[in-house]
């Protein structure tokens, strides 16, 4: 995980060729890169979709070969609009490796994937990549991990020269340096003692660590104390316990592009990153028992897996991609989806090579894979068996803010189109696509500009269909203001029989952030599960299609306090009109407010033209929130709505001479003054 450029998928492709995975590197620059297959990512040079890839690596020690270890790799985007792919990896990896730009260090996306890490409880190794720049410079990067991030971080390794100069690193466990032979793409190193020059920085570089490793660690203190030797094993370890509970970063150094560091970093993720069995286990909702309750890791209990991500395929269909916290799938096996109480057929079981896949006959707990042949799974869902009704923690993802419309060429391409936007959004929970009901103009939103370009260019050529394509727009919400208590009845006769259904729901303003909430008050528990389930359709239903402008709604609580219900005539499809009309009524009349996407901007622009990037910013409605002097430039961080965003690009670059950059994400809603 970084931020976008700072070499991951550089990095990956080593990581591949090293462990055999590849027999040639593959170069992002040259539009090449494995894990960076999609057409799109090639001629962008960007990783766009997170590719999962299995290896394997024995590590080598004083020349013995140790234990085959099989790594699964997910490399992901950095670029802010696609977010959700780094979601959903941060969601199901068990350890991750934050790589940095040795000229750069800590990056505004870089803070970002690093919240989502401490969300998810993700152990992390650090990697200082690109030391053969002009400007890299490994302590300051070091520094800014301490101070932006907040992070314990201790350098395991220093870099030997820097830029041109960059020779190799000094592992200060072992005290030995380290280089690689440029003839054999880095395959080759040579390990030789430290050199006297050197000695006495690296000595004082290993004080630190041990320092910082004292600090975590009381085995490591008494010892220290007490003037003992401390082995490269037991460091090894202690660091391990460390990063395990997140309580320190260790930091690796390289340049993957000239093949310099790699192996050791894949050796760090045998050494300190954990095994599936060793992360706290996951918890899982009880549906029966109304608690959380710990999934160990285990192949021989009930299966549990949580879908992350679904990717349609020409020739496959939908790939599911799951990761087991829990006992087996066979292929062929049935498989159960918690949430949408249905039972699918496991049709055959892949392991991913990014786009290339290997059959598999089973799946089990550790393990990421793909599952073909479900039709309903999505994003989030929990699959397992009817016995063990556990439903894992769903994924949070992003709120999509800007949309443009699609018209196609023809009636008959029209229905195509919505074949095909029913699919993407399917794959991307940050894509939303739907028919506005009074233009019939197709709508699709998204996280930012170059999300809805990316996917606009997808229809267009992967799917071969023609459409115009209007200009981007905010995509607001809208909420209420106050609390209404409801009773709506609903009744009407169909093919003879009657279908009745009243239900009173409160609508209440939740504090901005909330998200919507759905509650059934408890006293009603008698009513049959598929009416309650048809309830709670018909509002989400509501939820979706707004209450006054169409704008999907947020931060409303729904609580139904009182039902009427028949078996004789209480039907579902009663219920689920009845709840979203209720719905509807209670809003209208809850003082509804549209609120507008605020998005935070971070800038970093060279000193002669920052007053003038400022003031860019502030005539376009932003609010600056600070400024700081780094070693890029000034960074400037400021909130703006995003309705005043658009083409803000071009300006930043022409008061800048191009030299400014910027990146944006959502922040928080503000209502619309
Ligand atoms: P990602 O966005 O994090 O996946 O970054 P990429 O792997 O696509 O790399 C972004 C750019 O940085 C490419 O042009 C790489 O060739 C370049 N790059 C990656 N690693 C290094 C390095 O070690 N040194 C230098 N100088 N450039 C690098
Ligand atoms: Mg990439």
């Amino acid at each position: 995980m970084a931020h976008i450029d700072a070499g991951k998928t550089t990095t990956t492709e080593r990581i591949l060729y090293y462990t055999g995975k590849s027999h040639r590197i593959g170069e992002v620059d040259d539009g090449e890169a494995t894990m960076d297959w999609m057409e799109q990512e090639q001629e962008r040079g960007i990783t766009i979709q997170s590719a999962a890839t299995t290896t394997y690596w024995q590590k080598t020690e004083n020349g013995v070969k140790g234990e085959r270890c099989q790594i699964n790799i997910i490399d992901t985007p950095g670029h802010v609009d696609f977010t959700a792919e780094v979601e959903r990896s941060l969601r199901v990896l068990d350890g991750a490796i934050a790589i940095f730009d040795a000229l750069r260090g800590v990056e505004p996306q870089t803070e970002t994937v690093w919240r989502q890490a401490a969300r998810y409880k993700v152990p992390c190794i650090g990697y200082i990549n690109k030391m053969d720049r002009i400007g890299a410079d490994f302590y300051a990067a070091l520094e800014s991990i301490k101070t932006r991030l907040g992070a314990k971080a201790a350098a395991l390794q220093i870099p030997i020269g820097k830029e041109s100069g960059f020779e190799g690193v000094i592992d200060l466990i072992e005290l030995k340096e380290i280089r690689w032979d440029a003839e054999s793409d880095g395959e080759k190193m040579e390990i030789t003692p430290v050199a006297p020059e050197r000695n006495e920085q690296a000595l004082q570089w290993r004080e630190k660590l041990i320092d910082s490793l004292s600090s975590v660690s009381d085995i490591v203190t008494e010892k220290y104390l007490a003037g003992e030797e401390l082995p490269a094993a037991l460091i090894r370890q202690e660091l391990r316990k460390a990063v395990l509970r997140r309580a320190i970063l260790p930091i690796f150094a390289g340049a993957s592009r000239r093949n310099m560091g790699v192996q050791p970093l894949i050796d760090a993720v045998l050494d300190y990153l954990p095994a599936p069995d060793e992360v706290e286990p996951a918890q899982a909702h009880h549906q029966k028992k109304e608690e959380l309750v710990p999934v160990p890791c285990k192949a021989d209990a009930p299966p549990l897996a949580l879908v992350f991500k679904i990717q349609y395929e020409r020739e496959a269909g939908s790939l599911c991609y799951v990761r087991m916290y829990s006992g087996s799938f066979n292929t062929g096996a049935t498989v159960y989806n918690i949430g949408k109480k249905k039972r699918e057929r496991a049709n055959r079981i892949l392991r991913m090579h990014s786009n290339r896949h290997e059959p598999m006959d089973t799946l089990s707990a550790g393990d990421i894979g793909v599952i073909i042949g479900l039709k309903l799974a999505q994003t989030g869902d929990t699959l397992g068996s009817e016995g063990w009704p556990l439903l894992l923690e769903k994924m949070q993802f992003p709120e999509p803010v800007i949309s443009v419309s699609m018209e196609p060429r023809n009636l008959s391409e029209s229905e195509k189109l919505k074949e095909v936007l029913a699919l993407l959004s399917k794959e991307d929970p940050t894509f939303i696509a739907k028919e506005d009901e009074e233009t019939g103009q197709l709508i699709i939103s998204g996280m930012g500009e170059l999300h809805l370009d990316v996917l606009v260019t997808r229809i267009l050529k992967e799917f071969y269909l023609g459409a115009k394509v209007g200009a981007p727009q905010v995509t607001y919400r809208e909420s209420i203001s106050v609390q209404v208590e409801r009773t709506e009845s609903f009744s009407k006769v169909i093919a003879g029989k009657e279908n009745a259904a009243s239900l009173t729901i409160k609508v209440e303003p939740l504090a901005r952030g909330s998200g919507n909430k759905y509650t059934w008050a408890a006293k009603f528990r008698d009513i049959p599960e598929e009416i309650r389930d048809a309830v709670e359709r018909g509002v989400n239903a509501s939820f979706q299609s707004g209450i006054a402008l169409g704008y999907p709604c947020i931060d409303i609580g729904v609580t139904i306090t009182g039902v009427e219900y028949s078996e004789l005539t209480g039907t579902e499809m009663a219920f689920e009109a009845c709840a979203s009309l209720g719905f509807d009524e209670a809003c209208k009349n809850a003082s509804p407010v549209l609120l507008e996407p605020i998005m935070a901007v971070s800038m970093v622009s060279p000193k002669e033209s920052v007053g003038d990037v400022i003031s860019l910013m502030t005539q376009r409605g932003g609010q600056v929130l600070s400024m700081e002097s780094k070693a890029g430039g000034d960074e400037v961080k400021a909130q703006a709505p995003m309705a005043k965003m658009f083409g803000f690009m071009t300006a930043l670059r022409s008061v800048s001479q191009g030299r400014a950059v910027f990146t944006m994400e959502f922040s928080h809603f503000e209502r619309k003054a």
